[in-house]
């Protein structure tokens, strides 16, 4: 049986096609944040699953893991690190590059933002590859975290399960 909520939240997100680029189906998020009933609904599932999970740390990969991020950490009691794309972080930093179909690119994140043994949840809007979210666990560990698990709101389904 699924959670009535998901249909809620999937008919508010928008497949904009060739965009950024001729063949990219893009899913855009910002249709759902402008329904404030789909939008809690998608705070909230989070909420119930991270909820009492000793969860200290929740990590938001820039730009949207950053809209979905805070208010999961603040309604789960947990603090919120940005993990943001090279030379934007004004502290000392750690860096993870990561491969891309074409290129690479990098997260960062501030050296002291997480103890080592605080556990972590990584959040950001879509796992395609799933690249990113593995150079955003990669830095959490590298930190000495331990990454509970990654959330997204959407999976691309030609990678289901992934
Ligand atoms: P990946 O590293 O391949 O899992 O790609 C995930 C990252 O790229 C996330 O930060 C997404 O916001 C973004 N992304 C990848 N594909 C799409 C898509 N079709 N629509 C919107 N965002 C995407």
């Amino acid at each position: 049986e699924e959670d009535p909520r998901i249909n809620s939240i999937r008919t508010k997100i928008r497949l904009v096609p060739n965009f950024p680029k001729q063949g990219i189906d893009f899913l855009d998020i910002t249709t759902l944040l402008l329904d404030p009933k789909a939008f809690k609904n998608t705070i909230d599932m989070f909420v119930e699953r991270y909820k009492n999970k000793n969860i200290s740390v929740v990590a938001g990969i820039e730009a949207r893991g950053f809209i979905f991020g805070p208010p999961i950490a603040l309604a789960i009691g947990a603090k919120f690190v940005p993990l943001r794309k090279p030379r934007k972080l004004p502290g000392e930093v750690i860096s993870e590059e990561y491969t891309l179909e074409y290129g690479s690119d990098c997260l960062e994140m501030h050296l002291g933002a997480v103890q080592r043994g605080e556990c972590a949840l990584v959040v950001d809007d879509l796992v395609a590859t799933g690249g990113t979210l593995c150079a955003a666990m990669n830095l959490l560990e590298r930190a000495g975290a331990e990454v509970v698990e990654c959330a997204c709101v959407i999976e691309l389904p030609a990678l289901k399960d992934r």
